[in-house]
């Protein structure tokens, strides 16, 4: 079922004036009501811009967005208002999307009051400190300013200014990345236990197959700009079939922290942004590359149900 967010965007042109490394090509995914979608790729690989584009940070140039039954695609800014509340993001540095001249309280109230999500100041106040406390956050710590937080206590915080105006879809752009592996999973923790109690719906973008390992129902692997496998959880942990995919993998265990990027895998040349190779996209970097793949893209195939894969290998497999 197509619920919260279908998206799908053709052969878009990168726009080098919005710093968008990397085109996103005919990539189609949805994310299921209750569920979480993890896209996974290297930095640079597209898939914030794709997370972007989801709530029109970024437009797509072609393609379209669906948003519980609704084609979004062509909407205004003023149009997409009362959606905007219903997906929030929360980002990788939360000290850079906290407004450091505010009090956390004010942080937090703010959209509330701005969505109408509360009717009052005292009302919206109370709600925000339930929230900081809900978020692991003692409510008196409300009047200082984000710069007197630890980075973990900043993404809590970023967290609950997400929730304020009480979304459906949370849209988390490595929100882990930049903490230590031991707050990791303290963050991750909590963003389970909040999707089951309030229902959300997360779109989660990570660089490390291992973050998402425990959070996903499903999975897309990233590659400049192309979804080169998607399944469910259980397909690409047990049958990764992609040889990026399996690169990935063979990265996970030396991936820790801050670690950005995997070091297993071959180094090659990693193309040009703007210049996208012909052919599949990883042929430079892939171990098992054939003549053919450097002069044909390779069609997505389904190898079992909602499992596919874009590679030349499963094609001479069949
Ligand atoms: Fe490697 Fe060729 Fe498959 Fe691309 S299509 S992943 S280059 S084997
Ligand atoms: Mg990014």
């Amino acid at each position: 079922p197509d619920f919260l967010s279908k998206i799908t965007f053709d052969k878009g042109r990168p726009t080098i004036k919005e710093r968008i490394v990397k085109a996103v090509n005919g990539i189609n995914f949805s994310v299921e009501k209750g569920k979480v979608f993890s896209i996974v790729g290297e930095s640079g690989c597209g898939k914030s811009t794709a997370a972007r584009t989801v709530i029109k940070l970024i437009e797509p140039k072609s393609g379209s967005i669906t948003y519980d039954g609704r084609d979004i695609t062509g909407l205004s800014r003023e149009e997409m208002l009362p959606l905007r509340k219903r997906m929030q993001m929360i980002f990788q540095d939360p000290y850079a999307s906290l407004n450091p001249r505010q009090r956390v309280l004010d942080i937090l109230t703010e959209p509330m009051l701005f969505h109408r999500t509360s009717s009052s100041l005292t009302e919206a106040r109370e709600k925000a400190m339930r929230l900081l406390k809900r978020v692991g956050i003692r409510a008196e710590q409300g009047s200082r300013y984000p710069h007197q937080f630890s980075g973990g206590q900043r993404q809590r915080i970023g967290i609950a200014r997400a929730l304020a105006v009480e979304p459906e879809l949370i849209i988390a752009d490595e929100p882990v990345s930049a903490l230590d592996v031991s707050i990791q999973a303290q963050i991750l923790n909590l963003l389970m236990d909040l999707k089951d109690e309030l229902s959300l719906s997360y779109l989660f973008i990570a660089h490390d197959l291992s973050v998402v390992k425990h959070i996903s129902d499903e999975i897309a692997v990233m590659y400049l700009g192309h979804i080169v496998e998607k399944g469910d959880k259980q397909q690409i942990f047990s049958n990764p079939s992609h040889p990026y995919t399996r690169a990935l993998f063979s990265a996970i265990p030396r991936i820790s922290g801050k670690n950005s990027d995997t070091e297993d895998l071959p180094k090659g040349e990693i193309p040009s942004a703007i210049e996208l190779p012909s052919g599949c996209p990883f042929h430079g970097r892939c171990k098992e590359a054939m003549p053919l793949c450097s002069r044909l893209r390779p069609e997505s195939q389904e190898i079992e149900p909602g499992h596919i894969v874009s590679c030349h290998l499963i094609k001479s497999k069949n």
